[in-house]
């Protein structure tokens, strides 16, 4: 960190960050620097009411909506002034690790009273409010599905139905709301950007030999479940040329998707992880093959071009094993980028710092990701010891952290004295 402040620098409070994330991690922290704290839990709770005490305390106003998201707002412009979200999730694993999650919340709470220290000993005024998130569910370890508070927060989840999912016991998210008291009525707008910061959790950065890195895409998938019909006889009576071999089209189709992966360099992921075979009998020419196909890539078009080529290639393997297909299911989750303003935002905020910042994709989720499809996003990531992540060694150093915190604190200043189009959010948005 350097010693004097440079223009746009709010300089944050390392020791108080430490202090921050020892005192989340006393709620489902074990001696061996596990964490269990899933979703909606008892040690949920009390770290929820922990987080509550320091909102109040540092001049927060707390609001949970009805999914339980719980938010602490600091006021510092007027009330139709932008609102930046920042934050994460505190609800881990199954003994998980302490910072997947929590990190990005605590450096949330230091970077926005880091800012609001250096605005008001400047005497000068915020464009804009921010918004401290802590989102219900984001691990889907007790409910499933993941990201569910963030999802019903932009819409893309009903608030019924995600109330109703039960956990392995068949206890309700509404039950188990209303047992912590954080089955909330408060209504929080969609904020106009939000900024993540979160454990790298691979290998990436300490390959690199760097510290901080963007994630500027997310990966989408394409599923499709795929039927192969042929038609059931004995493998020995029957003529080579007669046969109608559902299971020979499967074939042919899984080495097809192989050579589409490879057409795309390593942007492209494809997958059969899983094969139903009818009547699935040693000495019987199968009738039906069903073909469970993933298509994962960071890039929207490629997902397209990959869809348009399987397509083709299901045509020609039904032809070629005298088969007809059809297509049971089909289910996407699109691919796109973060948000190109604010990813500059935190380029230029690493490079006053004398850090590079590494691009790097995420393929599994993150809340930011849901929320990328109603407002501008980004996740800025801190490097993770061995990549590890989802378990006790999970480890960022106390310097990574306040690296990864100074970065986002710096952000955020900018964005309070500059307004939003510091970060050409309205571009980023189109
Ligand atoms: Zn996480």
């Amino acid at each position: 960190m350097p010693d004097v402040p440079t223009p746009f620098s709010a300089p944050i409070n390392a020791e108080r960050l430490q202090s921050l994330m020892e005192a989340v991690s006393t709620f489902g922290g074990g001696p061996d620097g596990s964490m269990t704290r899933l979703t909606l839990s008892r040690e949920d709770g009390m770290a929820r009411d922990w987080l509550g005490r320091w909102f109040a305390e540092n001049g927060f106003e707390q609001a949970v909506d009805a999914i339980g998201n719980q938010f602490g707002k600091m006021t510092l412009a007027g009330a139709n002034a932008p609102v930046v979200m920042v934050g994460s999730h505190i609800d881990s694993q199954p003994n998980g690790g302490r910072f997947d999650g929590a990190l990005g919340v605590v450096a949330a709470c230091e970077a926005v009273v880091s800012v609001t220290e250096r605005l008001k000993a400047e005497d000068r005024l915020s464009a804009c409010n921010f918004q401290i998130v802590n989102w219900t569910n984001e691990e889907g370890a007790r409910f499933q599905p993941s990201l569910l508070g963030s999802s019903v927060f932009t819409g893309a989840a009903d608030l019924e139905w995600a109330l109703d999912r039960t956990d392995g016991d068949g206890i309700s998210v509404r039950q188990s709301l209303e047992e912590i008291g954080y089955a909330g009525k408060d209504k929080v707008e969609i904020p106009d950007a939000l900024i993540e910061l979160h454990i790298e959790g691979d290998t990436t950065l300490s390959r690199a030999g760097e510290r901080f890195g963007i994630f500027t895409r997310f990966w989408g998938a394409t599923k499709y479940r795929l039927a192969f019909l042929g038609r059931q006889a004995h493998t020995g009576a029957t003529p080579m040329a007669d046969r109608k071999d559902a299971l020979l089209a499967a074939a042919y189709l899984m080495a097809d998707l192989k050579q589409i992966s490879t057409e795309h360099g390593l942007d492209l992921h494809t997958s059969v992880g899983r094969l139903e075979v009818y009547p699935n009998s040693p000495n019987v020419v199968p009738a039906e093959a069903v073909l469970f196909i993933e298509l994962r890539s960071g890039s929207p078009e490629i997902l397209a071009e990959a869809e348009r080529k399987i397509k083709i290639k299901i045509d020609e393997a039904a032809l070629k094993a005298g088969v007809t297909s059809e297509v049971r299911s089909i289910d996407r989750r699109k691919a796109g980028p973060f948000a190109p303003g604010l990813i500059a935002l935190a380029e230029n905020a690493a490079a006053r710092l004398g850090q590079t910042a590494r691009r790097l994709d995420t393929i599994g989720g993150h809340d930011a990701v849901a929320v990328s499809d109603v407002c501008p996003a980004v996740v800025l990531a801190v490097r993770s010891r061995d990549g590890v992540i989802h378990h006790p060694t999970e480890y960022t150093s106390p310097e990574d952290q306040a690296l990864g915190t100074q970065i986002l604190a710096d952000m955020l200043y900018k964005i309070a004295c500059e307004g939003l189009q510091a970060a050409e959010v309205s571009e980023a948005a189109e």
